[in-house]
C-alpha cells in the first residue's frame, strides 16, 4: 500500500518509525530487537535510511597510504524485503543521489519494483565525508528533484535506454523531505519551500519532515507551504533527546534549534538514565500538541532509542 492510501484511509492519528541499517559486520537480528516492541502500534510503514559510500586512507602493510572505499552501513534494500517479509509492513528505502549514478538508480528502483517496494523517499543526500559541499556523481544527480523526475520517468515506463519501448511501468510513491527550520544551505525558508514546491510539482506524494522540538516550527511551515501551493501531506518527524552529546551534535548536524526550556531541563541532568526522562517528557509533550491538532501521522526517528519511542507511545495509545 502506498503512504498516501495509508494516510487517506487513517481514521486516527497513525504512526511511522524511521531506521537505520546496523554497521557492516552486525546482523539484521539487531534490527529486530529495535522494531520488535515498537510493532505493538502497528506503524503503516518503517523507512530505512541509506547511507552513502565513504572514501577513508588505510595504512598498507608496508607503511604506504591508499584511499579504500568503505560502506559503513550497507543493506537497505536487503532490510526493506526482510522487513515486509517478517512483519508483513510497508518498508520505505531511502534512495539518494550522492554517489549514484543515473544508471544505478535506475537498477536499484527496478530491484525495488520486483521486490513489491511501493514507496520511495527520494533524497539529494549529504557532501562526502571530507567534502565541503555535495558534489554529484559525475553521471548522477544534483537535486533530489532530479531523482523524483527519474522514479515518475520509471513510474511512465521510460527508461534510460531509449530502445526500450512501453517499457513497464513502475508505480511508486514518492516522499521528499523538507526542512521546517530550512535546509541549512538554503538561504531562506522561502527559497527553500520553493524548491520544495518544484519536487511536489514534479512528481512528489508527500512530505517528511526534518526533527524539529518546536511544534510551532512545524505548524508554521505546513502554512507556509500551503501559502506557497503545496498540498499534499507533510509528515511531522520528532526524535527524542537521550543525552548531553546530542545537545552539541543536533544542532549542529541537522541544523534544528533545541528550545531553551529543553536544554536548560537537558543541562540539568546527572546521567543518560536522567536525560531520556527529560527527552520522554519533551516528546510526549511534542506529541499531545501534535495530536491536539489532529495530525494524521507522526513519524518517529526512532535511531538507537527504541524504549523510549516505546514508552511515549504507550501512554498516547
Ligand atoms: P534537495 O531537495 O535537493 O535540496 C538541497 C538544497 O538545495 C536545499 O537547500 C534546497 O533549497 C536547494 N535546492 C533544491 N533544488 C534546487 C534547485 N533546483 N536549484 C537550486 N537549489 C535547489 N541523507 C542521507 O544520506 N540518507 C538518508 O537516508 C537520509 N534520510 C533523510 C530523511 C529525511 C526525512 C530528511 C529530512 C533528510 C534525510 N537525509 C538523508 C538528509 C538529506 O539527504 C540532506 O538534508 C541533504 O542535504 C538534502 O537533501 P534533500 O533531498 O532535501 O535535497
Amino acid at each position: 500500500m502506498k503512504v498516501t492510501e495509508h494516510l487517506a484511509a487513517a481514521k486516527d492519528t497513525i504512526v511511522s518509525f524511521e531506521i537505520l541499517p546496523p554497521t557492516k559486520g552486525k546482523s539484521i537480528q539487531s534490527i529486530y530487537d529495535h522494531l520488535d516492541p515498537l510493532m505493538e502500534f502497528n506503524p503503516a510503514f518503517i523507512n530505512v535510511t541509506y547511507h552513502r559510500a565513504e572514501q577513508i586512507l588505510k595504512t598498507r602493510k608496508d607503511g604506504t597510504l591508499e584511499w579504500v572505499e568503505i560502506r559503513k552501513r550497507p543493506g537497505t534494500v536487503g532490510i526493506c524485503a526482510a522487513l515486509m517479509n517478517k512483519y508483513k509492513v510497508e518498508a520505505i528505502p531511502h534512495l539518494i543521489c550522492g554517489g549514484f549514478s543515473k544508471a544505478e538508480t535506475e537498477n536499484a528502483l527496478i530491484d525495488l519494483d520486483f521486490l513489491g517496494i511501493k514507496n520511495v523517499l527520494a533524497l539529494r543526500g549529504d557532501a562526502a565525508v571530507g567534502e565541503k559541499f555535495f558534489t554529484p556523481n559525475i553521471h548522477g544527480h544534483r537535486y533530489a528533484e532530479d531523482l523524483v523526475r527519474q522514479v515518475v520517468d520509471l513510474n511512465n515506463g521510460r527508461y534510460m535506454e531509449e530502445d526500450i519501448i512501453e517499457g513497464a511501468k513502475t508505480d511508486f510513491c514518492i516522499g521528499v523531505a523538507g526542512y521546517p527550520e530550512k535546509h541549512f544551505e538554503a538561504p531562506n525558508v522561502d527559497t527553500d519551500i520553493f524548491y520544495l514546491k518544484r519536487k511536489i510539482d514534479l512528481g512528489g506524494d508527500y512530505v517528511t519532515t526534518q526533527m524539529f522540538f518546536n511544534n510551532d516550527h512545524y505548524f508554521n511551515y505546513v502554512k507556509k507551504c500551503n501559502d506557497h501551493g503545496i498540498n499534499v501531506p507533510i509528515m511531522p518527524g520528532l526524535k527524542p533527546l537521550t543525552n548531553k552529546k546530542q545537545l552539541a551534535m543536533i544542532p549542529r548536524v541537522f541544523n534544528v534549534e533545541l528550545p531553551v526550556e529543553l536544554y536548560t531541563e537537558m543541562m540539568k541532568c546527572k546521567n543518560d538514565a536522567d536525560c531520556e526522562k527529560v527527552g520522554t517528557e519533551w516528546l510526549l509533550h511534542q506529541c499531545r500538541g501534535l495530536l491536539a491538532q489532529k495530525v494524521k501521522i507522526i513519524h518517529f526517528y526512532t535511531l538507537g532509542k527504541p524504549s523510549v519511542i516505546y514508552n511515549v507511545l504507550k501512554q498516547l495509545f
